[in-house]
């Protein structure tokens, strides 16, 4: 058998565990895994040596944008900051674009919109707001991965928050199809307005207790009509125990948290350092420490960025005010890094960063040619160096608008190359995807 592609490392990062191997691709996925030295005939053989070779990453949660806020962000832009951060799938978030994905009509516009722009593949979220429960059952068929919603205010008037009534209506309609509700937790009753340039304050116009409230209510509807339900961007770490609780009690509950919260702690935080602002906001350092002991421990089961960008006038530069500052913070290209970089401090491995970063969400998304180096799967690769540093120079970010509370960070462990279905997606200068883009466009599996 000849193979288009044979990539060799000897630190394979498989779904058993760590070790030398080589994966050999054909027609875009990955036909074979053998031993590092096996002779293998391929049209192309590319030795890693030491540096690691994992499976590409599945973002779940990037705001595209596009159509209708594309000067916020774009397909093109983001896709092309998601295949140099070793990000080979993204889930586009159905809110900030306009329309919002909460028809089939908008899901199409979402997909023309997209066609042709993306240099990764890309599923796409629907929404739930009040009103389009009708629209749920033919978006969950045309291929969505499942559907968002809110139980706070979302920052855009076009994309409403579900009250407790609705919430449980549309999980009860959901469960009817096995379809999954993601939920931004937080309780619009616990939330007071914030002003003014203190970061401490705006930290604390959103307590803990937001969080607490409506991941109450997610969980005592799941429990009432048996559907899955995934908690987005967990910031407040005092809610670990009740997901857990909910886990053990056999409750269709799982949880995500982000990048920034993993790497930020509140009391780094400059006042009016507007780019740091996002909702939920990245708490204390003791809140960190029992964020990274739920995910250590299995409570948390993703990591994914909330890319959630905006143009830098909304960020207030001028008054670094946190009232009128849009919050969302952009990481897509920059996750991998920072989460190894705390990851590796503390012990982790590959191995677990690879299971948060790819094996899980590609599960949640219900993506089963993503996220693992296994035989059938998209032969979706990333080489990585876990031992380089760098420093993050926002120029060279390729989202449209590289604001970030990374800049001047040195983060540990750098993408080398990163593989779609089998093709090299960047150039020899490190980071910049070359060529033409070649993402799909996915249906869930
Ligand atoms: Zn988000």
């Amino acid at each position: 058998m000849r193979y288009d592609l044979v990539v060799r490392s000897r630190r394979t990062v498989l779904p058993g565990g760590t070790r030398a191997a080589a994966i050999a691709a054909s027609g875009g996925a990955i036909a074979a895994i053998e031993d590092y030295g096996e002779r293998l005939d391929a049209g192309q053989d590319v030795d890693l040596g030491d540096l690691a070779l994992l499976p590409g990453l599945v973002d779940t949660h990037v705001h595209v944008n596009e159509p209708g806020r594309t000067d916020w962000e774009g397909f093109a832009t983001a896709t092309r900051a998601a295949a140099a951060g070793g990000v080979t799938t993204i889930c586009d978030m159905p809110l900030n674009s306009l329309p919002p994905t909460v028809s089939v009509a908008a899901l199409a516009e979402k997909r023309a919109a997209a066609a042709g722009k993306c240099w990764v593949d890309v599923a796409f979220w629907g929404g739930a707001v009040p009103g389009n429960s009708g629209a749920l059952p033919p978006l969950h068929e045309a291929g969505v991965t499942g559907f968002k919603c809110f139980l706070a205010d979302s920052g855009v008037p076009e994309f409403p928050p579900l009250g407790a009534a609705e919430l449980r209506s549309v999980l009860g309609s959901l469960a009817a199809i096995d379809a999954l509700l993601i939920v931004h937790a937080e309780d619009q009753a616990e939330i007071r307005p914030a002003s003014g340039r203190d970061f401490g304050l705006f930290v604390a116009s959103r307590p803990p207790a937001a969080e607490r409230r409506a991941i109450e209510k997610v969980i005592a509807a799941a429990a009432a009509t048996g559907a899955r339900a995934h908690i987005v961007h967990l910031s407040a770490a005092d809610c670990v125990a009740m997901i857990a609780g909910a886990k053990a009690a056999g409750i269709r509950l799982t949880a995500e948290t982000c990048p920034h919260y993993l790497y930020f702690a509140a009391e780094q935080v400059p006042d009016g350092a507007t780019e740091f602002k996002c909702c939920p906001p990245i708490r204390d350092a003791a809140n960190r420490e029992a964020l990274w002991r739920g995910l250590e421990a299995g409570v948390i089961d993703c990591v994914v960025s909330d890319h959630s960008p905006c143009p830098p006038e909304l960020k207030a530069p001028g008054t670094g005010d946190f009232g009128q500052a849009w919050g969302g913070i952009a990481s897509v290209q920059l996750g991998l890094s920072a989460v190894w970089s705390v990851a590796r401090r503390r012990g982790r491995t590959l191995d677990d960063v690879a299971r948060w970063m790819a094996a899980a969400p590609a599960g949640l998304a219900r993506l089963p040619a993503k996220g693992r180096l296994a035989v059938g799967c998209d032969a979706d690769l990333v080489a990585f160096d876990p031992e380089e540093s760098y420093v993050v120079d926002a120029a060279r970010l390729l989202h449209r608008h590289p604001v970030t509370p990374y800049a001047g960070r040195t983060l540990t462990g750098r993408v080398r190359q990163t593989w779609l279905r089998g093709t090299a997606l960047l150039g020899a200068d490190i980071g910049a995807p070359e060529g033409e883009p070649a993402g799909r466009l996915l249906i869930r599996g």
